[in-house]
């Protein structure tokens, strides 16, 4: 069962296509973790999330800065490319300024239907922001209605709520899972369940991943876990870097990535107005460092996360010219080093050099193994 998540990350498009097919749905493409899926689904939508390819790629020169992230150009570089040409819409929750550029680039150079932007605010531990959002969420829900023809009812909410809170129960029970001495399933499918979980409709992906952790309680695991490692930066679907760290002698056990926990750890507390309780959930999640401020959440939460999940290394990667993520990881590595938890800082562009990121991971895993000796 495990190997369907790696099916639908490879065949993403495919699934999509086929989905909108046998549906007659609309496929909705976001940007940002940020999404309020739960509207998407209350209107019958597909949605998925843009991500890129990590190829190398010439397309995007004329609309981004070469000196913006590489993933919001990849992003980008994946609608210049027409691999996207099934999308009936695109919206983005509003986020850093990199993947607000890759939005508007896309909105006046791809042909889509329908776009949205969403204003999600930046300041989300002001008072003001839940009802901002709550407002925002209202205009988005009256849009959806207008660009489809159909009335989204509380009801239809409650059921995109319930839809989307079972899928991350669910992940967050094989995350539980992880806690093992002997985790069942590494960083590496993990990474696979979360990211597929962003591209397949949620009531499927649910399905699946019951039958996962049945499969993972019962699955005796041949592999050596090594050091315990967490993953920490904004989003990381590069597959091959995973393997290389994972083949060396360790196991990401745990992450703060918006393609890993940040995008299913709480859930909507279904209590009273929906659109509240939906606005609730995105100003509490755990943050984005480009929303946290004044008080800084992140770094208590990664702690946490390092404790309970026995993490001994942490590798903290970081998108080139990433600035939101830039400004966080010193003070991240500091509050981890403190903690007796070594780090390691790598900066990823859209391929990464594998050979020399493996020296690197292996220095230090060296240094978590002569630990262990004393
Ligand atoms: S948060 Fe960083 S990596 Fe993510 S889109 Fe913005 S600049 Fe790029």
């Amino acid at each position: 069962m495990l190997e369907m998540y790696k099916e639908w990350f490879d065949a993403r498009h495919e699934y999509a296509k086929e989905w909108k097919e046998k549906s007659g749905g609309k496929v909705m493409g976001y940007f940002c973790t940020y999404a309020p899926e739960e509207i998407m689904y209350a209107a019958g939508i597909l949605p998925v999330r843009i991500l890129g390819s990590h190829e190398p790629q010439d397309v995007t020169e004329p609309h981004i800065f070469a000196m913006f992230c590489p993933f919001c150009r990849d992003c980008l570089a994946q609608g210049l490319k027409g691999r996207y040409d099934y999308l009936d819409g695109i919206m983005i929750s509003q986020s850093c300024l990199h993947i607000r550029q890759a939005f508007t680039s896309w909105k006046m150079h791809i042909p889509t239907q329908y776009s949205y932007y969403l204003p999600m605010p930046m300041k989300v531990q002001s008072p003001r922001a839940l009802p901002y959002l709550r407002a925002e969420l209202e205009n988005f829900k009256k849009s959806l209605e207008e660009w489809t023809g159909n009335k989204i009812t509380d009801d239809d909410l409650r059921n995109g709520i319930e839809l989307m809170n079972e899928n991350r129960r669910l992940m967050h029970q094989v995350y539980e899972m992880r806690k093992k001495d002997n985790p069942p399933i590494t960083g590496l499918d993990s990474m696979y369940m979360v990211v597929s979980s962003q591209m397949t409709h949620k009531q499927e992906h649910s399905r699946i991943t019951r039958d996962v952790i049945n499969e993972l309680g019962k699955k005796e695991n041949g592999r050596k876990t090594g050091e315990r490692l967490m993953i920490i930066g904004s989003e990381d679907d590069d597959s091959k870097f995973i393997q290389m760290c994972e083949s060396v002698g360790a196991t990401f056990v745990i992450d703060d990535h918006c393609t890993g926990s940040r995008y299913f750890w709480n859930e909507v507390e279904p209590n009273g107005d929906p659109l509240t309780a939906i606005a609730k959930r995105y100003i509490e999640r755990p943050p984005c460092p480009s929303k946290d401020w004044e008080e800084r959440r992140r770094i208590p939460h990664i702690l946490q996360l390092a404790a309970d999940w026995k993490v001994k290394g942490a590798v903290l990667i970081q998108q080139k010219f990433c600035d939101p993520h830039e400004l966080d990881t010193p003070a991240i590595r500091k509050a981890l080093e403190g903690k007796g938890i070594k780090t390691l800082f790598l900066e990823l562009d859209v391929t990464v050099p594998i050979g020399q990121f493996r020296t690197r991971v292996e220095a230090l895993l060296e240094m978590l193994q002569e630990e262990d000796l004393f």
